[in-house]
């Protein structure tokens, strides 16, 4: 089961992954953008934080929308909206629940993935976050098919999501502030999927009781 301590956690550990990669994940944006989205999704995940004490005992997917709310206030940019709706998506479909089964969780990262896509209209192989986050659902639903343990399936969901950011080099940018850049943009990594690997790979680390506590 994934608790409500575990996203407490989980946006924690999250948050630190991000700080510890912010200054990588400006250069990343810099190679096809324009240099901000490090410190963009640190800003809003500071705004985060400052918030958590008074929503803690409140249910995930208060919790969650929460997030994506802060996300869409204090990030702006491109990123920011789209974050802020894949948390906002998240947490509809964990509304009233304190626990999630990792058939609960999948539902509820596909759901936020699908918003991403409605509402940016970028496609798998556009070089986006999407090109992380949709091979990590896959994963984690090919696990929960298999009925695979939880730890095991998150590690597969990372595992899948740092593929797909690494393959993000070989692409040519389709959407945004990259697209510009087209060709010449080939050989980066988009710094948005390695955010959603940072996403990904931290809630494997805290259900897989890698982080401290
Ligand atoms: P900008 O500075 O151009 O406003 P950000 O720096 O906030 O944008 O975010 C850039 C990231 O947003 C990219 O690395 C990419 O992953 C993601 N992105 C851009 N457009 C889309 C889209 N249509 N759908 C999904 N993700 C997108
Ligand atoms: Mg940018």
């Amino acid at each position: 089961m994934i608790t409500r301590e575990h996203i407490l956690k989980w946006l924690d550990a999250y948050t630190q992954a991000v700080n510890a990669h912010a200054d990588e994940l400006n250069r990343l944006d810099a190679a096809l953008g324009d240099g901000d989205f490090g410190a963009s999704i640190q800003r809003g995940l500071a705004a985060v934080q400052s918030k958590v004490p008074s929503i803690a005992e409140q249910d995930i997917g208060a919790i969650l929308k929460m997030v994506g709310m802060t996300l869409v206030s204090v990030m702006g940019g491109t990123s920011g909206p789209l974050l802020g709706t894949l948390f906002i998506q998240m947490g509809g479909k964990t509304q009233g629940v304190t626990e999630l089964s990792l058939c609960d969780w999948t539902e509820a990262l596909r759901a936020g993935v699908d918003g991403v896509m409605a509402r940016g209209k970028a496609q798998i192989g556009d070089k986006t976050m999407l090109d992380a986050f949709v091979p990590a659902v896959e994963a984690l639903r090919a696990a929960v098919a298999q009925s695979a343990p939880v730890e095991i399936a998150l590690q597969r969901a990372a595992d899948a999501a740092k593929f797909g950011r690494d393959e993000t080099a070989r692409l040519v940018a389709r959407k945004g502030r990259a697209s510009y850049v087209g060709e010449r943009g080939v050989g980066s990594i988009d710094p948005g999927a390695a955010n959603a690997y940072l996403f990904i790979q931290a809630m494997a680390d805290v259900v897989g009781d890698k982080v401290g506590n």
